[in-house]
């Protein structure tokens, strides 16, 4: 079984250090490499939805998260306020809040409506240190995360739509939900009280659910504590479960913001915020999915795509331009050199590179490469440029496939 964080040291990903804390990992250079790979996958996936990005800071007044109801639903989970002049300031809990400020910032007309704004923003939790582990709970937490303003008309399709966003972009990543959850409040006072808002949103997402085809079950306690949510379960090795993608109707936090936009009769309305996050935070994908592929990720994920093996010193000056050439189409491109060892051994500490280019002196002359693929297939040699084409256009295409079928020997 794969152990994320074992495997996450072993590949110079990301570590933690006790004076960082515990909970607040750093990223190495090569687990960058697929984190920034994995922000850029679902900012275009987003762009493309009809979602607009924004940035917002990680902290705020305490009495914004009064109004949003964190400061009461939420605190336990929070960072104590810090103090600052006369105000206190905390690290925020979720984007919620200040996405609902940049909404009111502005007027807006029916006709702007659904207005999609998204954001790769961090947020903490105060979890306690005996939970902490690796990437998969945190305290320093990078989300995936947007809010759909809408009509309440429009709430069914859009919550339906980030569904249909969360099923694809699991499809591109390899990833197999457990099930989906249809999460439910349950007893205590976590739950802000206002029964017809929890059964309109109830009864809204159980429509989204049925409507979608997917099997699902109802869990009481799980909701969040302004509104129901729709949770796509995920588990590791050990069968452990957690949620990775979550869509929420919120009737709450708009009231609570006063929001409102003009309709078409001119007159106030108040809109519907569709809370909704397609990969979930990128540390917890990021545990999930070293586990998943056990570091032989698939080529547009690869830390290192194409790693360069001059067979001698002779060959190394052409290995670097062609390292060069790599980079300079966006593909990520290594060079080992005969300084690392004999070609068989860095053959082998290269094996989970997904593409192995061989540069001998027959290869050097003519400007070809001999692939090898991860997993040992070798293709015949062929000119670098057609090799590189056909590998950014696997990567371009998020591609499982390390080459096209019938493509080459
Ligand atoms: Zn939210």
């Amino acid at each position: 079984m794969n152990d994320h964080r074992k495997l996450g040291r072993e590949l110079d990903l990301f570590d933690t250090d006790p004076l960082m804390g515990s909970g607040l990992p750093y990223w190495l250079p090569d687990g960058a490499a697929i984190r920034h790979t994995l922000e850029e996958f679902i900012r275009g996936r987003e762009r493309r939805a009809g979602y607009r990005h924004v940035y917002s800071p990680a902290l705020g007044k305490r009495e914004l998260y009064e109004i949003s109801g964190h400061w009461a639903h939420y605190r336990e989970d929070m960072f104590p306020p810090m103090e600052l002049g006369s105000e206190q300031v905390v690290l925020r809990p979720s984007l919620c809040p200040h996405h609902a400020l940049i909404f009111r910032s502005r007027p807006h007309s029916y006709r702007e409506l659904p207005l999609r704004i998204a954001e790769l923003g961090d947020m903490y939790r105060a979890e306690l240190s005996g939970v902490l582990g690796g990437l998969s709970r945190v305290r320093a937490i990078r989300l995936n995360d947007a809010h759909v303003f809408c009509t309440p008309e429009q709430a069914a399709d859009e919550a339906a739509a980030a569904l249909e966003l969360i099923r694809e972009a699991h499809r591109a990543l390899g990833v197999r939900p457990v099930r989906y959850r249809l999460s439910l409040p349950g007893g205590g006072g976590k739950y802000v009280a206002d029964r017809a808002l929890w059964e309109r949103a109830t009864a809204l997402l159980t429509g989204v659910l049925e409507r979608s085809g997917v099997p699902f079950e109802a869990v009481e306690g799980e909701a969040a504590f302004y509104g129901p949510k729709i949770d796509v379960q995920i588990a590791d090795g050990a069968g452990r479960e957690s949620t990775l993608s979550t869509v929420q109707v919120d009737f709450h936090q708009p009231e609570r913001f006063g929001l409102h936009y003009t309709g078409p009769d001119g007159a106030r309305h108040r809109p519907v915020m569709v809370h909704r996050s397609v990969i979930g935070s990128i540390e917890r994908l990021v545990a999930h999915l070293i586990e998943l592929y056990g570091g032989a990720f698939p080529a547009w994920l690869a830390p290192t795509q194409v790693v360069l093996l001059p067979v001698s010193e002779a060959e190394l000056p052409q290995a670097a331009r062609l390292r060069q050439r790599c980079l300079d189409l966006g593909l990520r491109a290594e060079v080992a050199g005969p300084e690392h060892g004999t070609l068989g051994a860095r053959i082998r500490s290269a094996r989970l590179a997904p593409y192995q280019a061989v540069v001998g002196a027959r290869e050097a002359a003519d400007g070809r490469v001999a692939l090898r693929l991860r997993g040992g297939r070798r293709l015949d040699p062929l000119p670098a440029e057609e090799a590189w084409a056909r590998i950014g256009a696997l990567v371009a295409a998020c591609s499982a496939e390390l080459w096209p079928a019938g493509a080459g020997r």
